[in-house]
């Protein structure tokens, strides 16, 4: 392909939303272009990164033994009504309404369209299977961001196993496990294998891949020592001895009841090193007391436990303050599943106007505060169970956190879907059993994404050459050169008719300007042809090490392939 006549917009400014380097790239080398929130299209460097990802993708499960085909990427609400995933769903499916006011949506995830397909199989001679899809998702994310990390039209590879029983689902798992690692040693990332919650999809046991970066939006505990890895929302470690946060014992902080702001003020300032409250606020409509734990020394405030509570609840907490909220703290309900990553005052979370705040006594507590009013500041309750230098669970050694781009993730799903659709097969006996199911998923966009995380300068792109949208670019220093101009035509002949993806840069430009787009757009090899192309001798630069070489023309094509 010519420079000439590439569709190549390449910028020199990006938007200020873009904050992380993969968005910036993204954008300046004139991979994409955003159309809406979340939604972007792609031009056509980006496209042959993404295919090419899909096509590793595509290789390595059916390597391992998966059959691709195609869903649709509506589905009928009758199908998500039967797993209960039409409510559970919430507001991040897009859903609609067809001419018949018939309910679809854009589908988020497939795993009832598979289920549903699988049922035609019913013999124990037909199983196991995974089937995969390569298609495009569509989830309304709350916050939209990071470019292609977090968009709302996405493609992803997602794939289904269905086994006889458990010890089939265990070899399925591991297929997909092997085959993701494959993937994505292949695409050049390095990332860690997690343990990782089952959450909304329901089931027993998951890992995700997490790709190490800085921009991570998930953190992930591992030990120095031995190869434990888990999500920190599912992390664990040994508390009982705990390298630097042991568990002091609560004070309890007696404080009069509410009588003037400044009071209260002075309570936080002078309350000492622990100290616990309770708050109580709404999510959409939703009402919830989240207790909370604080120490100063440590600077830090830990959640304890969210309850849920009923409107009801919380007349009754009004009305009753002290006993619904001691009960609540003491009771330890557990956790009911909301995620909270970060409380802090914002457009997402309506504050009740009036909190609960005190020690963890009866008689304790003021009533009707207000944040901002009545002090300042956040409060980021952090729900990790582990911090960094904690202890580690399996072997003792020593936990450290860091932050990681989830691009895969694979379930053991269990029964939660062959049930709910009656998805069953007859065994030898022809007894009846409900198939046992995985799911496996990939973003590849998002894999597009990490990768330039991973593999970037300040000067742009350098792809690994897996999946660089075309292998070399040759640079003729001065196209009007004839001598630089045919031996680069020439080259680009050659290059080309040997399976080698090459783009020529033929633009009437400055070299500079040239060596600037190269860098940026990432190809891993440039071709330099300048006052040594008399002698027909070329420089071949590496743009990963920076390193270059000279070579004759005729050792060029041995050199590169
Ligand atoms: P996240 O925790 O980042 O929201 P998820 O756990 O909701 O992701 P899964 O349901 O596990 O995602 O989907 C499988 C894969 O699809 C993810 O591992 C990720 O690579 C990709 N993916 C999910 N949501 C998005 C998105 N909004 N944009 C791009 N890729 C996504
Ligand atoms: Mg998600
Ligand atoms: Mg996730
Ligand atoms: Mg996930």
């Amino acid at each position: 392909m010519r420079l000439t006549q590439l569709f190549l917009p390449t910028l020199r400014e990006v938007p200020a939303e873009a904050e992380i380097t993969s968005h910036k790239y993204m954008l300046r080398a004139g991979l994409m272009r955003k159309l809406a929130a979340g939604v972007y299209v792609y031009l056509p460097l980006g496209y042959r990164v993404l295919r090419k990802i899909e096509n590793i993708v595509r290789e390595e499960m059916d390597r391992s033994g998966a059959q691709e085909v195609l869903m649709s990427g509506i589905i009928p609400s009758e199908l998500l009504e039967e797993s209960g995933r039409w409510s559970a769903f919430g507001p991040e499916m897009f859903k609609l309404k067809d001419r018949h006011e018939r309910d679809f949506c854009l589908g988020p995830t497939h795993e009832e369209v598979f289920t549903y397909v699988m049922k035609e199989l019913t013999s124990y001679r037909d199983l196991p299977k995974i089937l995969y899809q390569i298609q495009t998702k569509y989830r309304d994310e709350k916050r939209p961001r990071f470019g292609v990390i977090r968009s709302r039209e996405f493609i992803m590879k997602d794939a289904y196993s269905f086994d006889m029983d458990w010890e089939g689902l265990d070899v399925s798992f591991g297929k997909m496990h092997d085959a993701y690692c494959r993937i994505f040693d292949r695409c050049g990332l390095k990332y860690r294998v997690v343990q990782a919650d089952s959450g909304a999809m329901g089931g027993k046991e998951s890992n995700e891949f997490m790709v190490m970066s800085e921009v991570g939006e998930d953190e992930i505990a591992h030990c120095e020592n031995c190869d434990y890895a888990a999500n920190v929302e599912r992390a664990e470690s040994r508390p009982d001895i705990r390298e630097k946060q042991e568990e002091k014992p609560l004070e309890l902080v007696a404080t009069p009841d509410a009588r003037t702001i400044q009071e209260l003020t002075d309570f936080f300032e002078t309350s000492p090193d622990n100290f616990a409250k309770t708050l109580i606020y709404t999510v959409k409509d939703q009402v919830i007391a989240v207790v909370i734990r604080g120490d100063r020394e440590l600077n830090e405030v830990k959640l304890v436990n969210i309850l849920e509570c009923t409107k009801d609840d919380l007349r009754m907490a009004e009305d009753d303050v002290v006993k619904n909220v001691t009960n609540a703290e003491v009771g330890f309900a557990g956790p009911v599943g909301l995620k909270v990553d970060k409380l802090i005052v914002d457009e997402e979370v309506t504050y009740m106007s009036n909190f609960i705040v005190g020690a963890n006594k009866t008689g304790y507590h003021y009533k009707n505060v207000n944040y901002g009013r009545d002090f300042k500041g956040d409060i980021v309750v952090d729900v990790r169970k582990v911090s960094d230098g904690d202890v580690c669970i399996r072997c003792g050694g020593r936990l450290s956190i860091s932050k990681g781009i989830e691009v895969g993730h694979i379930f053991k799903l269990g029964t939660k879907y062959s049930e709910a659709l009656g998805a069953k097969y007859l065994d030898e006996n022809g007894q009846e059993h409900l198939m046992i199911m995985g799911s496996y998923g990939i973003g590849i966009n998002r894999i597009m994404a990490a990768v330039i995380e991973q593999n970037s300068d300040e000067n742009g792109i350098i792809w690994p050459m897996s999946i660089a949208p075309y292998h070399v670019i040759i640079v003729p220093v001065n196209t009007s050169d004839e001598v630089q101009a045919s031996l680069a035509e020439d080259l680009y002949d050659v290059l080309s008719r040997n399976g080698v993806e090459v783009l020529l840069d033929d633009r009437d430009e400055r070299a500079g300007v040239k060596f600037k787009d190269a860098d940026l757009i990432g190809i891993p090899i440039r071709i330099t042809v300048g006052k040594k192309a008399r002698d027909r001798v070329v420089e071949i630069k590496d743009r990963r090490t920076g390193e270059s070489l000279d070579l004759t023309v005729d050792q060029v094509l041995g050199y590169i392939k």
